[in-house]
């Protein structure tokens, strides 16, 4: 059966009037969404359901799969040679892998709840689905949630709203209304989109954020683009449009050749202070491809420039689309490769140094300014130490001559559980001693009375080679590890398995931040032995910076793979080389 319509404003009454809309042989929706684009919206409209696929048809068991993952795990202490570095995009993930607790969690239990139709359900078959259902909530409201969770065809969602309306005097929820947008514009059925926005237009004066979102997305890639601009507009009224309302009207303006709409959206929102999603760099991207226009080149290089202000990384799909473009560009000749650095900071590609990890000196000064300010200001992270130590503290670090090693001695001590505190900790001075070099170690008072784990002849051997300050064993090691390591110089260098996330996280800017991860991947020793043995091998610390760089005549550009997990604190370790033939 085939329903008919002429106007939209009846498209409620379809609800209304025909809970049930059979499956009919008539047009898909992709049809309809061609013919819109050839200008026969004005006459009849002729709905019909799309046959359900055979794939469709297996009606989607709804057991929901609670899975549990660790984010991370600092505490696994199975550290071997080949394991990736410590801030090698991946690595967090391996070391959770590795980590036997660290398992999926076994699945719930099914619990039986409704099978969700795969095809249009008429009246009497909605009603029995209502009377199985056993949850708590809202039947309507569950069920269209499920239909968008498992991205069923609109026409069951179609189906559903028909049957409500049917109930309801032809009133359809807003919310229901909405949900079912969510669905259409997923599905990128266009002609649905326009006739959910002329109901809203009709029935509400203004819409709220959620609906205006959903119609940018389903509008943007229709001849009816611009209207996607107003309800930009619309929400600007009300607060700040998201990065993604942002991106999907640029997409629009972009898909519909008008590019200073899409620049001056996009600085709008940098002024917004919003991070753009990758997926509208890369739009930028797609669209300058053979397109010649030194403007429009340069804003693209002005791209690049802000990924690397902002230690940002494109993802694999986007690195393609910049080596595209740059290939493209006509008469300049840039050839690009996919590569990776060597460890002395050359690329593998064409041989060029990798910028330095080290910072420079005015960038070291800031750092070390805001960090001791930090501490000393006392901000909540450092609670735990009291002023009078703290003072304590700084006499021993000024009296003291740089150092060129810190040492969180309990930290480090308790890297392998198997072996005595006291004898790691001897272990690893003494290596650091022996190779010439000024060792602080930073432990607390408990460590220097007697017990299994400490003993004292090896602690005072441990202070024989090395300066020692010992806290109140209530205070964290952090702040004194940070203090007396800036304070040493540039060259100093720090052991801890932490990753001082927290620290970063209480830097006031993210400019300072970004220096603080630099500096932290620069100056952070990792002991990446698996068992104790004869020797303590440290990692290797990058003699090079993972960002965005450029010398002119070539550029490189770190990448996420679209595989690899990469976590906040790690970098990439994927390459785009690119280089000009001159
Ligand atoms: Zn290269």
């Amino acid at each position: 059966m085939n329903f008919c319509f002429t106007t939209i404003r009846s498209f409620p009454k379809l609800w209304k009037n025909n809970p049930y809309l059979g499956v009919g042989p008539g047009h898909s929706y992709n049809s309809f969404f061609l013919k819109d684009g050839y200008g026969i919206r004005n006459q009849q409209k002729l709905f019909s359901l799309k046959t359900v696929s055979p794939q469709n048809t297996k009606a989607i068991n709804l057991t929901a799969k609670a899975r549990y993952r660790r984010k991370e795990d600092e505490g696994s202490n199975k550290v071997s040679s080949e394991f990736p570095h410590l801030f090698a995009a991946g690595a967090a993930k391996k070391r959770s892998q590795m980590n036997p607790h660290n398992q999926d969690l076994a699945l719930s239990p099914e619990r039986n709840i409704v099978q969700l139709p795969s095809k249009p359900l008429n009246s009497e078959q909605w009603d029995k689905l209502k009377e199985d259902f056993k949850g708590k909530a809202n039947f309507e409201d569950w069920i269209i949630i499920q239909l968008i969770n498992y991205n069923s065809s609109i026409d069951v969602a179609k189906s559903l709203l028909a049957w409500v309306a049917a109930k309801n005097n032809g009133i359809v929820s807003y919310n229901l209304l909405v949900k079912y947008l969510c669905l259409c514009v997923f599905h990128k059925q266009t002609s649905e989109v326009f006739d959910v926005y002329e109901i809203l237009k009709a029935r509400y004066k203004t819409l709220e954020t959620s609906a205006s979102t959903l119609l940018i997305r389903g509008l943007i890639h229709s001849d009816r683009w611009r209207e996607a601009l107003l309800l930009l507009e619309d929400i600007k009224k009300v607060m700040i449009p998201s990065k993604k309302n942002y991106g999907d009207c640029i997409q629009g303006a972009l898909l519909h050749q008008d590019v200073d709409i899409a620049w001056n959206l996009f600085q709008e929102l940098l002024g917004h202070d919003l991070i753009p999603m990758m997926e509208t760099l890369k739009a930028f991207f797609d669209f300058g491809k053979d397109l010649k226009d030194d403007q429009y080149s340069k804003k693209l290089l002005d791209l690049l420039l802000y990924l690397r202000n902002n230690q940002l990384y494109p993802g694999e799909s986007f690195a393609h689309s910049i080596k595209t473009w740059f290939e493209s560009v006509p008469g300049e000749q840039w050839k690009g490769q996919f590569t990776t650095i060597q460890k002395n900071g050359q690329c593998s590609g064409c041989g060029k140094t990798i910028e330095s990890i080290h910072l420079s000196a005015e960038e070291y000064e800031l750092l070390k300014r805001k960090i001791l300010s930090d501490v000393i200001d006392g901000g909540d992270q450092y609670k735990k130490t009291t002023p009078q130590e703290l003072k304590r503290f700084q006499n021993f670090v000024e009296h003291c001559p740089p150092f060129d090693v810190v040492v969180d001695g309990l930290n480090v001590a308790k890297m392998f559980p198997k072996v005595r505190e006291s004898q790691v900790l001897l272990k690893v001075v003494s290596q650091l001693a022996k190779a010439n070099l000024r060792v602080l170690v930073l432990g607390r008072k408990h460590m220097t009375v007697q017990s299994a784990r400490w003993r004292k002849d090896e602690m005072e051997k441990v202070q024989k080679q090395a300066s020692c300050f010992f806290a109140d064993n209530i205070s964290e090691d952090d702040p004194f590890l940070l203090y007396a390591t800036l304070n040493s110089g540039n060259h100093c260098k720090f052991i801890t398995k932490d990753l001082l996330r927290d620290h970063k996280a209480c830097l006031p800017d993210a400019k300072t931040q970004r220096l603080f991860f630099k500096w932290q991947q620069g100056h952070q020793l990792a002991i990446i032995n698996r068992f104790l043995g004869s020797k303590v091998i440290f990692q290797h610390i990058p003699s090079y910076d993972t960002v965005v760089q450029t010398t002119g005549d070539s550029w490189h550009i770190p990448y996420d793979e679209d595989l690899v997990e990469r976590y906040s604190y790690e970098v990439p370790t994927k390459w785009l080389c690119l280089h000009r033939k001159i």
